[in-house]
C-alpha cells in the first residue's frame, strides 16, 4: 500500500514542462480553411448571380474548390479515374480534393474532420458554445449512441452502392449532362432557397450540435464515415504510456469523441479525429502523444505542416497538370444557370 502511494506521488511529480500549442495551431488551421471556404462560397455566388442576371452583375470566375462540396460527383470521378486512368473533365477538382483528404486521413488519422472540415469546425464552436452556456454537454445513452452512429455508415453504404454499380459511361453521361454540369449551382440554390422543412432540419441540427458534441459528424456525416474507415489503417495514433500516466482521466474527459483514452494504450478508433485535445490537457510528461511507428511523437506543428503539404501538393499538382478547372464555355452556363431549378436528377 505504501509502495503504491509512493509510486503515485513520484508520478505526480513528473509534470509537463513545455508549453502546449496544439490547440492554438489546430484552431488556426481550422479557421484558415473555414475562411477559404467562405471565400469560395462568395466567389461562386457572384459567378452564379452573373449568369442568372444575364451578365449584368459583377463577374467572378468559377472557383474550382466549390467541387469539394460535391462528394458524390467526386466519388464517381474517382471511380472513372481508377477504371480508365483518364482524369474526368467535369468537376475534376472535387476528385483531387477527395484524394487529398483521403491522404490526410490515411496518414494522420481522421484529421480531415478535426483540422479541416468547415462543418466540423462550426460543429465544434457550437458544442463549445453549449458547454460555456450550460456548463456541460450532454451524452446519448449508450444504446442510442451506438444505434445513431450506424446511420452515417448506412448513408455511406447507399452512396457507395450507387457509385459502384453505375457504369463508367453512365457516370460520363450523368456528369456531362445539364444536371451534372450545374450540380454545384443546384447545391447553392438548395441553401439559398431552403424550404420550411429544410430550414427546420438545419435548425434542429444546429440545436442538437449545441447540446451534443459533434452531433452531425458523429451520427450523420457519410464523408466523415469514409474518412474514419480509411483512418483505421493510419500509422498515426494517440499513444498513452502507462508508466508516466497518473490516471487522472483528464484526456478521456476532454475527448470530443468520448474515447477511453485514459484506459487504452493506443487509440485506433474510427471516431478519433486527431484533434489532440487529449494531448493538450494531459499534465504528465511523456504520458500522451500523437505517435507514428517506432513511437516517434508527432508534434502539432508537424501535423499542420503535413496537412498543408498534402493539401497544397495534391491541388498544386492538379493545377500544374491542367486538371484543376472544369472547362465549360460561358454560353453553356448562360443557358443552364438561370434555369437550374428546371433540371431534376435523371
Ligand atoms: S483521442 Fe484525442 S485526438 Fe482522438 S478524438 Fe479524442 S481527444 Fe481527439
Ligand atoms: S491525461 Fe490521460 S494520459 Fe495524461 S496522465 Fe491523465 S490519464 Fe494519463
Amino acid at each position: 500500500m505504501r509502495a503504491t502511494t509512493a509510486l503515485k506521488l513520484r508520478k505526480r511529480l513528473i509534470r509537463r514542462s513545455a508549453q502546449e500549442y496544439s490547440q492554438a495551431i489546430r484552431r488556426t488551421v481550422q479557421l484558415l480553411f473555414l475562411a477559404l471556404n467562405v471565400w469560395i462560397g462568395v466567389q461562386f455566388y457572384l459567378f452564379v448571380r452573373y449568369y442568372e442576371s444575364g451578365g449584368t452583375t459583377l463577374y467572378a470566375s468559377r472557383p474550382p474548390g466549390v467541387e469539394g462540396w460535391l462528394p458524390i460527383a467526386s466519388l464517381m470521378n474517382l471511380k472513372v479515374l481508377l477504371l480508365t486512368g483518364v482524369v474526368p473533365r467535369i468537376h475534376p477538382a472535387g476528385m483531387f480534393l477527395l484524394l487529398a483528404f483521403i491522404g490526410v486521413s490515411f496518414l494522420l488519422r481522421k484529421a480531415f474532420c478535426g483540422w479541416l472540415c468547415p462543418v466540423g469546425t462550426i460543429s465544434e464552436y457550437l458544442w463549445k458554445l453549449g458547454r460555456s452556456t450550460f456548463r456541460r454537454n450532454w451524452m446519448m445513452p449508450r444504446w442510442a449512441d451506438i444505434t445513431l452512429r450506424s446511420l452515417k455508415y448506412i448513408l455511406l453504404g447507399l452512396f457507395l452502392y450507387a457509385v459502384v454499380t453505375m457504369p463508367v459511361n453512365a457516370i460520363d453521361a450523368f456528369l456531362g449532362g445539364p444536371y451534372g454540369v450545374i450540380s454545384d449551382v443546384k447545391m447553392l440554390n438548395f441553401f439559398r432557397t431552403l424550404t420550411l422543412a429544410g430550414g427546420l432540419v438545419v435548425a434542429a441540427l444546429v440545436l442538437l450540435s449545441v447540446f451534443y458534441q459533434n452531433f452531425w459528424c458523429r451520427y450523420l456525416c457519410p464523408y466523415g464515415a469514409l474518412m474514419g474507415m480509411i483512418a483505421r489503417f493510419s500509422p498515426a495514433r494517440i499513444r498513452r504510456e502507462p508508466e508516466p500516466c497518473i490516471d487522472c482521466g483528464k484526456c478521456a474527459k476532454a475527448c470530443p469523441s468520448h474515447l477511453a483514452v485514459d484506459r487504452l494504450v493506443t487509440i485506433t478508433s474510427v471516431e478519433c479525429i486527431g484533434c489532440m485535445e487529449c494531448v493538450a490537457v494531459c499534465p504528465a510528461e511523456g504520458a500522451l502523444a500523437l505517435s507514428v511507428p517506432r513511437r516517434k511523437r508527432l508534434p502539432a506543428w508537424a501535423m499542420a505542416a503535413a496537412i498543408a503539404a498534402l493539401f497544397l501538393g495534391v491541388t498544386g499538382y492538379a493545377r500544374v497538370a491542367g486538371y484543376w478547372h472544369t472547362h465549360i464555355p460561358p454560353d453553356v452556363y448562360m443557358r443552364l444557370v438561370p434555369h437550374a431549378d428546371e433540371f431534376s436528377h435523371p
